[in-house]
């Protein structure tokens, strides 16, 4: 899709709107699939309410991209134009036990400036890929943990008021990779308070989860995290790996050797490929274990 009439470029460029036109996917997701379509940078939140007014009204659908780490994109020209913000200088400041960041924030990076100033909680997150809205938008969560134990406040665009709203933490309901936030809310900025603790200790916290992920995710290749949500009390790498069914691919789609929840583009892999992979492991698993999986993953299919 292209955001190409004249009269929206200039009002575009007005707004700030950083336009790359005909960007690749595949280069924008840790995956590597993915067809291309215009990409919008957005350098101003209060750009947002006139930019998503201005798409609507030239009839261009959108899509919100974080850091790309839990996403498969379809292949070929995509029929929807991609909007990401751009990070901004200083993406988090500190207030006391409040962390004020930028969605934009690479979540790794935020949790380690955190630690050096003596504030945990996010050991559990260290070594997930992507920025801080996606991982709220998530609610990114590992050994034990999850983002949305620590959110105070949220700044977020609605597409449903057309407005730049606040919500308070206790007004979302954060469950296990789920959250309350409609599909179309942005997230923009959020506050996390986080528990004092001293650096040595958190840093303690992060070598332990990082070797951890070291021991037993693929780390090196191009993959999403986990393709399927664990269903309740289950996991669902556990049942694909009893099915035998790491290194099954399709073309260069492949089940991880190291971990089964993981599938990996080993090459060249197409969206079609893995989505045909996912098919195949999530009937497998139907038909032996009578467990319907879920994606994790985000699909943006055309
Ligand atoms: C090696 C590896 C390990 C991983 N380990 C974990 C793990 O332990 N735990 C875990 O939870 N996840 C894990 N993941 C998955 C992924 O890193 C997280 O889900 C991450 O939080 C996604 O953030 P992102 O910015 O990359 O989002 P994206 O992949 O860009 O987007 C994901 C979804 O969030 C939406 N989104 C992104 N940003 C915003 C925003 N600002 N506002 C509104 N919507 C937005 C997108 O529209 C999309 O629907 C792993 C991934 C990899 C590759």
């Amino acid at each position: 899709m292209r955001a190409e009439h004249p009269r929206l470029e200039a009002r575009l460029a007005a707004l700030g709107i950083d336009v790359r036109s005909g960007a690749s996917l595949s280069e924008l997701t840790s995956l590597g699939i993915g067809g291309t379509t215009d990409l919008l940078r957005i350098t101003k939140h209060d750009s947002i309410p006139e930019l998503i007014g201005l798409l609507e009204h030239h009839d261009i659908p959108y899509k919100f991209l974080g850091g790309g780490s839990n996403l498969l994109v379809g292949d070929g020209e995509l029929p929807w134009v991609v909007l990401q913000l751009v990070r901004p200088e200083p993406d988090v400041v500190l207030d006391g036990n409040l962390a004020h960041v930028d969605a934009a924030a690479d979540l790794g990076r935020m949790i380690t400036f955190c630690a050096k100033n003596d504030l945990g909680g996010m050991e559990g997150l260290i070594g997930v890929p992507g920025t801080v809205g996606g991982a709220l938008r998530m609610n990114a969560g590992a050994y034990g943990m999850q983002i949305g134990s620590y959110v105070r406040e949220v700044k977020l665009y609605r597409a449903a008021t057309q407005k730049i709203e606040i919500l308070r933490g206790d007004q979302i309901s954060f469950e296990y990779r789920h959250t309350s936030f409609a599909p179309d809310d942005m997230m923009l900025a959020v506050i996390l308070e986080l528990p004092s603790k001293p650096y040595k200790e958190i840093l303690k916290g992060i070598r332990i989860c990082n070797e951890k992920r070291r021991s037993s995710q693929p780390l090196g290749q191009k993959s999403a995290g986990c393709i399927f949500k664990n269903p309740p009390g289950v996991s669902a790498g556990r049942m694909i790996d009893e099915l035998g069914l790491k290194g099954l691919s399709v073309g260069d789609a492949r089940v991880s050797d190291r971990h089964a929840n993981f599938f990996v583009n080993a090459g060249h892999a197409s969206a079609k490929d893995m989505l045909t992979l996912i098919a195949d492991v999530r009937e497998r698993v139907q038909k032996s274990f009578g467990v319907s999986l879920e994606n994790e993953v985000v699909v943006w299919n055309a």
